[in-house]
């Protein structure tokens, strides 16, 4: 029995063969190299694309230099510190609630219910960024950049929380009483829609820190 690995995720394949895509990351068939039976090989992503090496200066470094030296040391330490999981564990913990909120706001025209919806929402809109950022860096630095179609939902997820956050913040401003208005429905499905793209999202990081199980 051979033994493949995916060169993106790590993920060991058993087989004569290695699979046609990586169940993990959804690498195809290139991405795996055979190692020897006992052989314990590290994923080493394989990169996409050329990082952007800073051009060899003479003597002084330049202001440019001096940035992607300082950006590459801080997301190097985010990486290795697991800033991706962490930050999204912040919105991550309040949207569901938001969204409770916000259907019993819609259901009940409760009035204090819409209000905690409403700035649970704004504390989730807050955290994003750092999600997005975090997760795009995991996914240079852990990954190689390689676009696979688990990373590229990931970051579609990832985008639609954003935006519908967003969309659903602005349009509690302009109208405070969109929970009580005949828009009511389409503003709760929003919030359903956004919790589905969060849950997707974590599905598949999950996937790629624990394996198959
Ligand atoms: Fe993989």
């Amino acid at each position: 029995m051979k033994k493949w690995q995916c060169k993106v995720c790590g993920y060991i394949h058993e087989g004569d063969e290695p699979p046609e895509t990586c169940p993990i990351c959804g690498a195809d068939k290139s991405k795996f190299i055979e190692v020897a039976f006992e052989e314990k090989v590290h994923a080493s992503p394989e990169p996409e694309t050329e990082t952007a090496s800073p051009e060899a200066g003479s003597g002084e470094e330049s202001r440019h230099e001096k940035f992607l030296r300082i950006y590459d040391m801080v997301t190097a330490l985010m990486t290795e510190h697991h800033l991706h999981p962490i930050s999204v564990h912040i919105p991550n913990g309040v949207l569901p609630l938001s969204v409770f909120f916000a259907m019993l706001s819609v259901m009940f025209g409760a009035a204090g219910m819409d209000i905690a919806a409403f700035y649970s929402l704004i504390y989730v809109l807050l955290a994003m960024p750092m999600v997005l950022f975090s997760g795009y860096n995991d996914w240079k630095r852990r990954y190689g950049g390689n676009m696979t179609n688990v990373f590229f939902t990931k970051m579609i997820c990832g985008a639609v929380v954003f935006c519908l956050a967003l969309i659903l913040v602005f349009w509690r401003l302009i109208n405070p009483e969109v929970a009580a208005s005949s828009a009511r429905g389409l503003y709760l499905m929003i919030y359903f829609v956004m919790l589905g793209a969060a849950g997707v999202a974590g599905h598949l990081g999950g996937k790629l820190v624990f394996g198959k199980k």
